[in-house]
């Protein structure tokens, strides 16, 4: 089968490779599409020291179930089926106590072991979600991020009325855009270098969208919002310029959602002080713990809409260029190997 391989950084080879074998407990799925997410791009630019390479990366995937081994009853060939990439080991202290994306021995599909971009992928069934109908493999390919998403939302644990600003409108952005929307958000701001992205932000139903390099993006939210800034905040982005800005806008007893994947070696000067006088409180999020279910619910619902985020839809030869951010006005690029 056709591969996309990563040897070493900045390197990525179209291969021939065997079609994977099947164990008992996994499937085998034939790749129907796969998105390319910034992970892709930072294991691409060595930056992602969770990465094992050589790789085979690709980690938003759908397909089809074309076998399966033995010992497997809740999935059959022909299913449409979505692929949660996080593997835990179910044994350890956090898998034990409900905070399995924090196990030591997590492997991830596309990270750790072959992913998506390729024509076939292995994985064991406790992986796999079927598709809801109605939704199409294309949009089943969000079903990680969307998860991640839900996810990170669910522990920022915004209340009805809270005004929330996002930085950040590329697709996860755009998906907590629309997350905060259907969730009881009051106004929800969304902050963008980009133009063209911004104006997809009002169209998804951003009250007020700002471009932070043309305005001053606290003055503009406060203006915004009579004199107050936001109960919440979401770095969509990645970097210490983006969770400064972040900052900036909350009010007191404010909260900050740090959701962008920021390089490994970035370092964030933060004041204790103002930590300690405003009461603000940081929170990470990592992967998608227990929420595929719910974002596959999101999807088929339409309560969150990703069909206005897939700007290209490539083959496997053009993957390096949308690693290498070549691809003009790109936003969700999905891979159909
Ligand atoms: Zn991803
Ligand atoms: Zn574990």
């Amino acid at each position: 089968m056709k591969a996309a391989l990563i040897r070493r950084p900045y390197s990525l080879d179209i291969v021939d490779v065997d079609v994977p074998s099947v164990k008992p407990g996994e499937a085998l799925v034939k790749v129907h599409a796969c998105g390319v997410c910034g992970t892709d791009i930072h294991i691409y630019e060595g930056a992602m020291p969770w990465a094992r390479l050589p790789l085979i990366p690709g980690h938003e995937l759908s397909g089809v179930v074309v076998e399966v081994g033995e010992a497997v009853s809740n999935i059959e060939p022909e299913d449409k089926v979505t692929v949660d990439p996080n593997i835990t080991c179910g044994v350890c202290r956090y898998c034990r106590r409900g905070r399995r994306n924090l196990c030591p021995n997590l492997e991830a599909i596309g990270v750790t072991t072959s992913g998506g971009f390729a024509e076939y992928v292995v994985a064991p069934v406790s992986q796999l979600y079927k598709v809801p109908k109605g939704l199409s493999l294309e949009e089943a390919a969000f079903a990680e991020p969307v998860s991640c998403c839900v996810h990170g939302f669910t522990r920022l644990s915004i209340q009805p009325g809270d005004d929330v600003l996002i930085i950040g409108a590329g697709p996860i952005g755009l998906i907590h855009l629309q997350l905060a929307k259907r969730c009881g958000a009051g106004k929800v701001v969304v902050a963008e270098v980009n133009e063209k992205r911004l104006k997809l932000a009002s169209e998804l139903g951003a009250d007020l969208t700002v471009n932070p390099s043309e305005e001053r993006l606290s003055e503009r939210v406060r203006q915004f919002l009579s004199g107050k800034g936001v109960e919440a905040a979401i770095d969509a982005a990645g970097g210490s310029a983006p969770l400064d800005l972040a900052l900036s806008c909350l009010e007191p007893g404010g909260r900050l959602l740090v959701f962008g994947v920021a390089s490994e070696k970035d370092l964030w000067k933060i004041k204790p002080y103002d930590l300690y006088k405003r009461e603000l409180t940081i929170i990470g999020s990592f992967i998608n713990p227990y929420e595929m279910d719910n974002a596959l619910n999101l999807l088929a619902s339409g309560a969150v809409d990703v069909k206005p985020l897939i700007s290209h839809v490539i083959g496997l030869d053009s993957l390096e260029k949308a690693l290498k951010r070549e691809l003009p006005n790109a936003l969700k690029i999905l891979v159909k190997p």
